[in-house]
C-alpha cells in the first residue's frame, strides 16, 4: 500500500478573511495568511498601510472586525492577550525603568509564580542567550545601552515561553550601525529559540536581511508574500517593486499591436507574463545591475539616450545616475568594468526584454 501524504502542517496561526474597521474606514482589508510554526516573517508596508493593525489582532489587542484568526486551528478572535500563547515586543521596549535586568526578565517568571532559585537560573540562562554577562543581571536597565535593552527586552520575552514573538518596530530608535548587528542578532536569536517570529517595519531592508518570509502591505491589503528571493526578483506589482528602492520602473502603455515607453527609441521589447496579455498599461521593472550603456560593440533591445549627472563608487560596484527627460534612472557596474565616460557625458542606455521583469502598472 502506497505511504499516504504526510499531512501539511498546520499553520501556527491562521488569518481567513480578517478585516478590522474604524467607522467607515477599514484599516486592514480582507486577509488570508498561514504562519507558519517556527518562521520569522516580516509584514513590511509604509506607514498607515495597516501593519501596527494586523499585529494588534494577532496578539489580542483588537478583534477583527470580520473573519477569523486562528491558532493551531482553534478560533482565537476575542482571547484576551494573556490567555495567548503570544508576546508582543515594543520598539518603546517597556522594560521596568528603576529595575535591575534580572528583576526585568525574571517578572514573568514571579507572575508565573516560579520559585527565586529557578527563577534566578532561568534569568541567567536567557542572558546566555541573549549573549549578555551574567554580571548584567544585577545592572540597572537605565545603565544599558540601547542594544543592550534591546536584548533584555528579548530576554524578557523569552521568559514568558510563549509560541510567537510579536515585534513592533523594535529596532527603529537604534542607530545605523547598531540596527545592522542587531538585524543579525535577532535572526540568530529566532533560530536558537525555535520560536515563531512575525515582526513588522517599514524597512524592506530589514526584513530582507533577517525573515524567511515577507508580507508587503499596501492601504490595508497584503499584497505579496515570498521568501526575500521572490519578493526582490518577482515583485507582483509596480508598488513592490518600487517599494524595494534602488529599481527603475518604465511605464509602458499599449500602442496599437505593441507597448510604448516614453524616451525609448522605437517600440519597447517586453516579455508579458501571461496574466497582462490583455492589459493596456504595465510598469517594467529593470534592477540597476541589469541596466547598461549602449555602445558601438554592445547593443540593447529597449534604448534611451540621456545624460549621465552622477557617479557613486560603492567599493567593488559603481553607480551611475542617468537623466533622461525628467526622469533618472540607476545603473550599476562592478568596477571592473567601469564606464568610460565622465559626469555631464551623452550615454545611450538599454536593456534586453529577458533583463526585465513586467508587472501590473
Ligand atoms: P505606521 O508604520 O505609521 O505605524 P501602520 O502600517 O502600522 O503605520 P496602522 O497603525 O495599522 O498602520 O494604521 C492603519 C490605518 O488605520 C491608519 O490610517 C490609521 O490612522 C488607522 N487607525 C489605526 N488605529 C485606529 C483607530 N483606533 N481608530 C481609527 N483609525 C485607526
Amino acid at each position: 500500500k502506497a505511504p499516504s501524504p504526510l499531512p501539511e502542517a498546520l499553520p501556527i496561526l491562521q488569518l481567513v478573511g480578517v478585516r478590522k474597521t474604524f467607522g467607515a474606514f477599514a484599516a486592514v482589508e480582507r486577509i488570508d495568511l498561514d504562519i507558519r510554526d517556527g518562521e520569522f516573517l516580516t509584514i513590511v508596508g509604509p506607514s498607515g498601510s495597516g501593519k501596527t493593525t494586523l499585529l494588534r489582532m494577532l496578539a489580542g489587542m483588537e478583534a477583527p472586525s470580520e473573519g477569523d484568526i486562528s491558532l493551531r486551528g482553534v478560533r482565537i478572535n476575542e482571547t484576551p492577550p494573556a490567555r495567548r500563547p503570544t508576546c508582543l515586543v515594543f520598539q518603546s521596549l517597556a522594560l521596568f525603568p528603576h529595575k535591575t535586568v534580572g528583576e526585568n526578565i525574571e517578572f514573568p517568571l514571579k507572575v508565573k509564580k516560579v520559585a527565586g532559585a529557578a527563577r534566578k537560573a532561568r534569568a541567567l540562562e536567557l542572558l546566555r542567550l541573549v549573549q549578555l554577562p551574567e554580571s548584567y543581571y544585577a545592572k540597572n536597565v537605565m545603565q544599558c545601552s540601547g542594544g543592550e535593552r534591546q536584548r533584555v527586552a528579548l530576554a524578557r520575552a523569552l521568559a514568558y515561553d510563549p509560541d510567537v514573538l510579536f515585534f513592533d518596530e523594535p529596532l527603529s530608535a537604534l542607530d545605523y550601525k547598531l540596527k545592522k548587528v542587531m538585524e543579525k542578532e535577532l535572526k540568530d536569536l529566532h533560530r536558537l529559540s525555535g520560536k515563531t517570529f512575525v515582526y513588522i517595519t517599514h524597512s524592506l531592508e530589514e526584513a530582507m536581511v533577517m525573515s524567511d518570509r515577507i508580507g508587503v502591505m499596501r492601504a490595508g491589503r497584503l499584497v505579496q508574500v515570498g521568501t526575500p528571493e521572490e519578493i526582490y526578483t518577482r515583485p507582483s506589482t509596480k508598488f513592490v517593486a518600487e517599494f524595494m528602492g534602488e529599481v527603475n520602473v518604465f511605464d509602458a502603455v499599449r500602442s496599437g499591436e505593441g507597448w510604448r515607453i516614453d524616451g525609448l527609441d522605437g517600440p519597447a521589447a517586453l516579455d508579458l507574463p501571461p496574466g497582462l496579455r490583455t492589459a493596456d498599461a504595465a510598469a517594467v521593472v529593470v534592477r540597476p545591475e541589469f541596466l547598461r550603456f549602449v555602445d558601438g560593440q554592445a547593443d540593447a533591445q529597449n534604448r534611451l539616450s540621456g545624460v549621465v549627472f552622477n557617479e557613486y563608487a560603492l567599493g567593488s560596484r559603481i553607480q551611475y545616475q542617468v537623466r533622461v527627460g525628467e526622469k533618472t534612472f540607476l545603473l550599476e557596474l562592478s568596477r571592473a568594468n567601469a564606464w568610460g565616460g565622465k559626469p555631464g557625458d551623452a550615454a545611450t542606455i538599454g536593456w534586453d526584454a529577458r533583463d526585465a521583469i513586467v508587472v501590473a502598472a
